[in-house]
């Protein structure tokens, strides 16, 4: 397999990289380190990213974006997380619905909702399915009808207004977005899968609010909030696909690319911990001389550089797979449910080679506050779209 980069390729990891180094990293630490579940964002880091382009970065060329293919988005993400994992997802969030609208969205949808999204710096976009009562079963929704999220879609009359009713929880960019894709149940008398129909929902629905804000352990820039449908109104051109098709929406691209693109991130974290690992262990000594002279140090970073290389590989191979239109026995639900554990080991290696400094915060200086942070950070994956008990069940749908 040929692994070399086209010119275009080369040219945006670069762009990636200069601008984590000069715009992300400064600011990684400090906005980790605000109180508050909405505090740590900052607008002027979206609108720097997105004149760039990484904010619409996904959008096909013919529609106004950059059209990125899969391997340039694995090879930005990763740039990106490697300096702040959160500020890289806040970006590629908007991806995985530029598929989408490119995808299922009419001629009007796309009038309405993808001419202001590339037009404005400030405009992200959400999509929620998780509810309080109902989250893993979601992504693979199990037969049962009484399995799945909840939130009810009516219409009010054959040829009328949808109405909706019911809360989501935990949804990313629930703060901060002007549009959400929001999954509701349409049919009561099937499984979600059967019974599901998308609705493309702008802020300014009447109806339609913004609840709770949450705030985490880690991923402390990104923004996750509670959406609160009280007789929301959507009229009929508001739904995307067909009725009761939703699960037709919410699989192929939009999902590969759900799993492909919190691999690659994962993978720009392992890349900021065996830096860091690697930096501390030569510049701190101990027993007379450089931790990284100790064979016991040397044997923790190389099995994280190892690790992270493997998962290199196999992110890299699942976006050409996909940009290849390969579908085989690689599925991007394996990568992403490899990188959670990669991630899971390679970051508390990390920490163990700090020692306790690694375990401080915030005033024991940047690079050792950065080693707690990039655990912090990893532990969102392990209940990302589900566990990875949830993923590894939905391996069983491959073909060989
Ligand atoms: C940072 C972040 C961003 C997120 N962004 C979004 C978003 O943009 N949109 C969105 O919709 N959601 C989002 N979520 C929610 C996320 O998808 C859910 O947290 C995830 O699906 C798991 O659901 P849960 O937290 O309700 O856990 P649960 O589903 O309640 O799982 C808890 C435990 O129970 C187990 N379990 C659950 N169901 C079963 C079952 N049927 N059988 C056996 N065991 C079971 C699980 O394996 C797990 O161990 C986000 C979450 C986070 C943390």
């Amino acid at each position: 397999m040929d692994f070399s980069l086209n010119e275009e390729q080369r040219r945006w990891l670069d762009e990636a990289q200069h601008f984590a180094q000069e715009v992300l990293l400064p600011h990684s630490l400090k906005r980790d380190q605000i109180e508050g579940a909405f505090e740590p964002w900052d607008w002027d880091i979206i609108k720097a990213g997105s004149k760039i382009g990484f904010r619409t970065f996904a959008v096909p060329k013919e529609l106004g974006g950059h059209g990125a293919d899969f391997v340039t988005q694995g090879l930005v993400m990763a740039a990106l997380a490697k300096a702040d994992s959160a500020m890289s997802k806040a970006f590629s969030q908007n991806w995985k619905w530029s598929h989408l609208i490119a995808q299922f969205c009419t001629k009007d949808q796309k009038d309405r909702f993808l001419t202001p999204f590339l037009a404005d710096d400030t405009y992200v976009i959400g999509s929620a399915s998780t509810e309080p009562n109902s989250g893993s079963d979601n992504r693979y929704p199990p037969d049962d009808k009484n399995a799945g999220f909840r939130l009810k879609a009516e219409r009010e009359s054959a040829d009328g207004d949808w109405i909706l009713n019911g809360d989501k929880c935990f949804i990313a960019n629930g703060s901060v977005g002007k549009l959400f894709f929001i999954n509701a149940r349409s049919d009561f008398s099937v499984n979600a899968r059967e019974g599901t129909t998308v609705f493309m929902v702008p802020l300014t629905t009447p109806g339609f609010r913004i609840g709770k804000i949450f705030n985490k352990a880690g991923w402390r820039f990104y923004q996750n909030a509670e959406l609160i449908c009280d007789n929301a109104r959507l009229p009929h051109a508001n739904v995307v696909g067909e009725p009761h098709k939703g699960q037709k929406v919410r699989s192929g691209v939009a999902a590969e690319f759900s799993d492909f693109e919190l691999a690659a991130n994962a993978l720009g974290i392992c890349d900021a911990a065996v830096e860091c690992g690697m930096q501390f262990a030569k510049k701190e000594k101990r027993g007379g001389k450089a931790l990284y002279e100790h064979q016991l140090v040397q044997l923790k970073v190389h099995e994280m550089r190892m690790l992270t290389e493997t998962l290199r590989s196999y992110v890299m191979r699942a976006a050409w797979d996909m940009d290849n239109k390969v579908h085989g026995s690689l599925s991007p639900v394996l990568v992403m449910a490899y990188s959670t554990d990669v991630l899971q080991r390679v970051t508390r290696l990390n920490l163990e080679v700090h020692g306790a400094l690694g375990a401080s915060g915030a005033g024991s200086g940047m690079i050792d506050a950065r080693a707690q942070k990039l655990v912090r950070d990893g532990i969102i994956w392990t209940h990302l779209a589900g566990d990875n008990t949830q993923r590894l069940k939905a391996v069983r749908r491959m073909s060989f």
